[in-house]
Formats: structure tokens, sequence, C-alpha cells
């Protein structure tokens, strides 16, 4: 398996530095669970967080050096991921991995699942700081989500089974960020039931009448 979408910089820049909300916290590090290529730049983006912060006070950071420093960190993660390797045995074997298991409190197929839409599952995942809101989403192979814009950032990570999303196709691992500017329709692929981790800051914004209504009830 080769992850081919991996966490933006300004995602992964925030997480290193504590700032990112609780909900995509999680999801960032349950894809650096799975991807050695951004525990390489993370490893990085720590190390060089703290170089940034000692020079503040001295030379303030034009977005010219954020773009040098990022592309010394994707040169560096890249020769850090062909070092290290595959994954650990232990994390390829379950389907959710560490922290989300932790979260979830079981795999797969111990979790409640609930209904939310014929052929759509969730579990809703608590999270203490309310500042966005993380599901874990069961979709049966070839289902179509609804149509729909964003009011904020929308963030999924693939964890079993395909989504077919602008053109692109996610496997596991895979991440999809969108924003307000994006409106789009993931469908699940063939074969098997897609499982993936979704994280929104703000509610969606659905085109179909049948689906707005509905959206009050499931809180998305
Ligand atoms: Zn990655
Ligand atoms: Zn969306």
């Amino acid at each position: 398996m080769t992850i081919k979408f991996h966490v933006s910089n300004d995602l992964l820049l925030s997480y290193s530095s504590g700032t990112l909300d609780e909900a995509s916290s999680l999801l960032v590090a349950t894809h650096l669970a799975l991807c050695p290529h951004c525990r390489a730049r993370n490893a990085l983006a720590d190390s060089l967080g703290g170089h940034l912060l000692d020079s503040l006070d001295a030379t303030p950071v034009s977005p010219d050096m954020i773009d040098v420093v990022l592309a010394r960190v994707r040169n560096q993660a890249s020769n850090g991921a062909s070092r290290s390797g595959d994954r650990p045995r232990a994390v390829a074997d379950a389907i959710i991995p560490e922290p989300l298991r932790t979260y979830l409190g079981g795999d797969i197929d111990e979790l409640p699942w609930k209904r939310l839409a014929p052929r759509i599952q969730q579990i809703s995942i608590a999270t203490l700081d309310h500042r966005s809101r993380a599901r874990l989403l069961r979709f049966q192979s070839d289902l179509k989500v609804p149509t729909h814009g964003h009011n904020g950032r929308e963030l999924t990570l693939v964890l079993a089974g395909s989504l077919c999303d602008r053109d692109a196709v996610l496997l596991r691992g895979d991440i999809a960020e969108t924003d307000e500017r994006t409106e789009h329709q993931p469908h699940a692929g063939p074969g098997e039931d897609c499982i993936c981790l979704a994280v929104t800051d703000a509610p969606l914004r659905f085109k179909s009448m049948f689906a707005r209504l509905l959206q009050p009830l499931f809180g998305i």
C-alpha cells in the first residue's frame, strides 16, 4: 500500500505547534500512525518549529521564509521515509489504528454503529474542546454522498475500502481536505465498505432539499 494523499503543510504545522483542534489532531495523528513519510515530516516540523519560534523576536518570518523551511521539510521527509521502511506489524493488522482506536474503544466489528441514512452508518466521536466534530463513517460500496459544499474545513481519512472524490481515488491512509470553496459528491468505490474518519469544523451545505431537511436530525 502506498499512501498518495498526505497531511497538508498548513495542517501539519498547526498540529506540530499544538494549535490544531482536538478532532483534526486525532485525524492527523491517525494518519501519522499509517504513514512513515508524514512521521518524518512531523519530526522535522517539530524540530524546526522550535528554531522558528526562537528567531521570531529578532526577525519577522516572511511567507518566503516559510516556503524555504517547508521545502526543507519535504526533502528531509522523503529521505526519512525511504530509510524508515514499512509500518510496524501491529499497526498493519488493525483496521483502526491508534490513537483513533482508543477514542472509539475497539476495532471495526466491536463498535456500536448507528444508522445515519440508508446504507450509511456512523459513530460520533466525543472530543473535549468542541471546536470541531469527528465521526467514523461506514459507506456501503458504490454509495453516493449527497452533493454538498462546506462552511469550513472538512478532513476525511480513509481507513478501509475506497472513496472517489473529485477525480481522485482514496485508499487506506489517504486524506481529502476541502474548504468553503469546494463543492463535491464523494462516493464509495466498489467491493468492501468504505470506512473513513471525517472531521468538520462547521455544518455542511447540502444542495438537495431532502438532505437539508434531514441535516438537523443528524447534526452534520
Ligand atoms: Zn502522509
Ligand atoms: Zn464534503
